[in-house]
């Protein structure tokens, strides 16, 4: 039997019934996504249309080459195919109820990259039962293809099987290469495959070669000062009341304003809304978007800047995102220019339980290290914020402030009510781990010669504008952070810090240079052309400020935005418990 005659023949049941499940699918589809179709670009242009016919056709081919493979398979193994693709489509739609998209290369490198208690709360923030509801039609339209009889000739179904695959790897790469991952979207299953594709196509591409080295220089000493670098996770900043926010969410550090120890800059506009983004510009000071060039990965890291000026460094890392990259490229080696590190895993062998604690932990464990001297360099990525907020702080009286909030496993209503429970939550959030952490870090710090830059990797919707989502979306209240300094009493550039021009705009992409001018690194060392220090900035630099969403390397679902020079739209400010966005506030 010719392969031609398998699958037009002799199968021909099987072609029509593998053609019917396919068309009920992406009608089932249209019905149920229906306001994403509508929203389609309603281009009548030849070339475009072309090319949506083109796409459609390519997608539609796979979903049949998808649903032909599966009714080769022998019965079980069948059975077990289609209960997992019930499993992905319900994973697939609870992404689209939530975030109005199937799930991205991005997102799944993400899922499969990030720590798991954030798996854990990212799937519990994003089920909502009648998903279930939503899941149902493609259950019964799936199980058609339990009827479709076997081949009988195993040769054939290795040879069918083999070019199914083959095709549905082909027509992934064409689109990996030609046809933007955000525009197109015919079915759950297909969208997951491709998701899959571009991943596995964007991590072949990665530099994976050793980063630029500095040039050679000698300190005479190990300096006298010790700097100290906070990243903090999902903190916005105006939830802050030192940035005006209307709750008393950060008296402590408003008080350390008063007495001249914290210089504010600001709302800053994070690099990206995503975390492994923001994370990698601020600790290797690229400053172009996207990073095309791996940049990234190939620039010298602030540890490098770090240990060549003589500091000890040092790297706490509770979030786990970037620590792991720099571990992976050292490979069985120690991290390069990192003379320690130190993850959960420390602070339970130091009987530091994080759980209990939360950040304020942190903030006794860098005391103690500065406590023992100086010249110490120290880039904490915090535990912060993430949703579910109420994990963050403890569950006492004194803690929880403003009432009442969400339970754990709540999901995000955007309603008055709901909004409500979810502001409060995060506001309690904000005072325990940005205020009490400066707290506890001052008062038991007694070496009196360090500085702290502080900013946040995004911030948070809060469901301002009703969003369901938190972040990993190009919302530009998510990248309204924080970012200020913290000096000591005895802080020996106090000088540099007080000549800040007031009325400077700053963004994320400031923080490098600001950091290696903290650290008296020569002009001569700096081996890239960093953005400007916020101590070079002036207010004849404030102009728009870009931000990126999406892939780092800037394929598939990659998009820039900025935010413009006055901001306007309300942006910079939070709207507080029981305010109606204002029609002049709607983005
Ligand atoms: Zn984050």
């Amino acid at each position: 039997m010719s392969l031609l005659s398998s699958i037009t023949g002799a199968s021909c049941p099987r072609v029509a019934t593998v053609l019917l499940v396919s068309m009920l699918s992406v009608i089932s589809d249209a019905v149920l996504r229906s306001r994403d179709y509508r929203a389609l670009p309603d281009s009548r242009s030849f070339t475009d249309i072309m090319k949506f016919l083109g796409a459609f056709t390519l997608v539609f081919l796979q979903l049949f080459a998808l649903f032909y493979f599966i009714a080769l398979l022998p019965g079980p193994l069948r059975a077990i195919a289609l209960l997992f693709s019930v499993f992905l489509v319900i994973v697939q739609l609870s992404y689209w109820q939530t975030l109005s998209q199937f799930m991205t290369g991005t997102d799944l490198y993400l899922s499969v990259t990030v720590s798991g208690a954030h798996r854990i709360e990212a799937i519990l923030s994003f089920f909502k039962p009648q998903v279930l509801v939503y899941a149902l039609p493609y259950l019964l339209i799936l199980s058609l293809l339990l009827f479709v009889p076997p081949v009988s000739d195993a040769g054939m179904t290795i040879a069918l099987s083999i070019l199914l695959l083959l095709y549905l790897f082909v027509s992934n790469y064409v689109l990996f290469r030609f046809v933007p991952e955000r525009s197109f979207h015919l079915n759950p299953l297909t969208s997951f495959l491709r998701a899959i594709a571009q991943c596995a196509f964007e991590s072949r591409q990665r530099y994976q070669g050793i980063r630029d080295s500095l040039p050679a220089f000698q300190v005479s000493q190990r300096p006298l000062d010790s700097v100290i670098y906070v990243i903090d996770e999902s903190v916005r900043g105006s939830n802050l009341s030192l940035n005006g926010y209307p709750r008393a969410t950060t008296p402590f550090l408003q008080s350390l304003e008063t007495e001249g120890r914290l210089i504010n800059l600001g709302i800053c506009v994070a690099a990206s809304s995503f975390t492994h983004i923001s994370n990698a510009y601020l600790l290797s000071g690229h400053n172009e978007f996207p990073d095309t060039d791996f940049r990234t990965r190939k620039n010298p890291t602030i540890f490098d800047y770090a240990k060549t000026m003589g500091y000890e460094t040092i790297y706490i890392d509770i979030n786990r995102v970037y620590l792991a990259s720099l571990k992976k490229a050292a490979g069985d080696g120690p991290v390069r220019s990192l003379d320690s590190w130190m993850n959960e895993n420390s602070f339970e062998e130091q009987q530091i339980d994080l759980e209990v604690t939360k950040d304020s932990g942190v903030a006794r464990v860098l005391s103690a290290i500065l406590n023992k001297g100086g010249g110490y360099f120290i880039v904490v990525n915090k535990k912060g914020l993430h949703f579910q907020y109420c994990n963050n702080y403890p569950d006492d009286t004194a803690s929880t402030i403003w009432t009442p909030v969400m339970k754990t496993l709540e999901s995000i209503d955007p309603g008055p009510t709901g909004r409500e429970k979810l502001v409060n939550s995060y506001d309690n959030g904000i005072r325990y781990q940005v205020d009490e952490f400066f707290r506890v870090f001052v008062s038991e710090t007694t070496n009196q010669n360090y500085v702290i830059l502080y900013t946040s990797d995004h911030g948070q919707t809060l469901a301002e504008h009703g969003q369901r989502y938190t972040h990993m979306k190009a919302d530009p209240e998510i990248v309204d952070v924080p970012d200020f300094l913290v000096s000591s009493e005895q802080y020996a550039r106090q000088g540099l810090l007080d000549d800040i021009e007031p009325g400077i705009r700053v963004s994320h992409l400031n923080n490098f240079a600001t950091l290696l001018d903290l650290m008296e690194v020569p002009l001569a060392l700096r081996v890239r052309s960093y953005e400007k220090s916020i101590f070079a900035l002036t207010t004849g630099d404030n102009s728009d400020r870009c931000y990126m969403s999406g892939s780092l390397h800037g394929s598939g679902d990659y998009t820039l935005h900025s935010i413009p020079t006055p901001p306007g739209d309300g942006w910079g400010h939070s709207l507080p418990v029981g305010a109606v966005p204002g029609s002049s506030n709607e983005h």
